[in-house]
């Protein structure tokens, strides 16, 4: 009789082994289910960043892009802006030219600059030079339709010449 039981389990293991399978099934389907569920949420994060682009970046989740963001002169430091962390943008991109915005530290533009100058001459910095002033604690920003000096730090969103946005930090 005691060999009833060791049976019985033996049988029950075989069972728990075709249901095995089960679970295996079990599991795709929440595989299923879960990559279905990943959809809308990645076009849900998708929407709301498409909507933050369009507020002019002034909702938070706005991942490793500047916002507010800032210029600023050569002592600042160079980084992803925040309210916290004020550092100045580094990966400029102008909308109006489609352009990396350059900048030089210690140095501002020549009063003489203008629109043909800097579409002509950037973003070759030997012939740009020509109109380069050194100054220490100035930085010299330019894309090829317009330009700046920047003493202090600046919040990009107070001068609403610039099409400057921030293109973006790679970590
Ligand atoms: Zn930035
Ligand atoms: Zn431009």
């Amino acid at each position: 009789t005691s060999f009833c039981p060791i049976f019985r389990s033996a049988k029950l293991f075989t069972k728990a082994e075709s249901s095995e399978e089960d679970i295996d099934d079990i599991i795709n389907d929440i595989f299923d289910d879960s990559s279905f569920a990943k959809k809308p949420v990645k076009l849900k994060s998708k929407s709301t960043s498409s909507t933050s682009e369009t507020n002019s970046g002034s909702v938070q989740a706005c991942g490793k892009r500047c916002c507010p963001v800032y210029l600023g002169g050569s002592t600042a430091l160079y980084g992803i802006g925040t309210n916290i962390s004020k550092r100045t943008c580094d990966q400029l991109r102008c909308t109006a030219c489609d352009f990396c915005v350059a900048h030089y530290d210690d140095y501002l533009w020549d009063k003489s600059c203008d629109y043909l100058f800097f579409r002509n001459n950037m973003p070759e910095l030997s012939k740009l030079r020509v109109k380069m002033i050194k100054k220490k604690g100035s930085r010299a920003y330019a894309c090829q339709c317009s330009w700046r000096s920047i003493d202090e730090l600046t919040d990009l969103q107070t001068d609403r010449q610039l099409h400057w946005v921030c293109g973006k930090h790679a970590e």
